[in-house]
């Protein structure tokens, strides 16, 4: 089974796979599942030589652990695209982001005497937010601290009927569940936000960036439409300031929205995008402009969206 996060052992931080692309050199023995800490290795990370997404996988002979979140994971997912999955006695089933913490904002936690195994607990570990999942299964699952955007967006796109119950902490967002976090761009208009900085996101066009030294700015599928055209009119654009990026980070964002569009396309179906999702603040004086300057705060990842009906 394929897993897109990891629990990196010489941080115990659980990472993205995407993070292989910014990891130089990658340490293969340094990965752990995040709930039953059974090695895991990184894969497909190799830049021009691999033409898909990094992931994780587990030996050959290898498996979970009896309890670990990860097993019959993907039965969940089925199901969760047709029906809440957290109305249930035993509370939410699977692990979940329920706050993201910025590396600069994270406390310094021990993990020693938090029940993992010998070779978490020695050395000064830290752990996103003193998150993670709980050992042992049967009870529902607690939310745990990630340090980028991405797993979050991935839970979003997951989890359809879950999003008005799932708790959701982002900082400077209001909101405390997902759908009160996640802010869809209007497709019919440019809209003022109350609320300048939130997490945003819209299908992106499929024009190429206009990129230099200081931002890179993709047009976005969302803004004004332009109906005696049919097509669409001032379009929301985002601008990702990346002048104090490493050329590795600037990379792996391109990279990632190049790889997110191939998905796409070889889905052919008009409901599956490539979509744009940042922590961004709208402009005060050109609200079609939002702007992001953190390599954690954007991701682009290939979805079809699922919108519950409206009761
Ligand atoms: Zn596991």
């Amino acid at each position: 089974m394929e897993m897109d996060s990891a629990r990196r052992k010489s941080t115990g931080d659980i990472v993205d796979a995407e993070s292989l692309w910014d990891t130089h050199p990658v340490d293969k023995d340094d990965y752990e599942c995040h709930d039953c800490a059974v090695k895991a290795w990184p894969a497909s990370y190799l830049r021009g030589v691999n033409l898909r997404r990094p992931y994780f996988k587990l030996s050959p002979n290898a498996s979970h652990g009896p309890s670990c979140g990860v097993l019959g994971a993907q039965t969940y997912l089925e199901r969760a695209k047709a029906a809440p999955l957290g109305t249930g006695e035993g509370g939410f089933p699977l692990p979940w982001p329920d706050r993201l913490v910025l590396a600069h904002e994270r406390p310094a936690v021990d993990v020693a005497g938090t029940g993992r195994g010998p070779d978490a607990a020695s050395g000064n570990r830290t752990r996103a937010g003193g998150g993670g999942p709980p050992r042992g299964g049967g009870e529902g699952r607690r939310g745990h601290a990630v340090g980028t955007l991405r797993p979050i967006c991935r839970a979003y796109i997951a989890f359809p009927h879950d999003r008005a119950g799932l708790p959701l902490a982002v900082p400077q967002c209001v909101g405390q569940t997902f759908d009160q976090v996640f802010r869809r761009l209007s497709g019919s208009e440019i809209t003022v936000h109350r609320e300048p900085r939130r997490l945003y996101y819209a299908a992106l066009q499929w024009c190429a960036p206009t990129v230099n030294e200081a931002a890179a700015e993709w047009l976005l599928d969302a803004g004004e439409w332009d109906a005696a055209h049919k097509r669409r009119g001032i379009a929301y654009r985002v601008r990702v300031v990346w002048s104090h990026w490493t050329p590795r980070q600037r990379e792996s964002l391109r990279r990632e929205v190049e790889i997110a569009r191939d998905e796409a396309k070889q889905h052919k179906e008009k409901a599956v995008k490539a979509w744009m999702f940042f922590v961004g603040t709208q402009d005060a004086d050109d609200p079609a402009l939002l702007v992001v300057d953190r390599f954690e705060l954007v991701c682009c990842l290939m979805a079809q969206m699922i919108y519950p009906p409206r009761a």
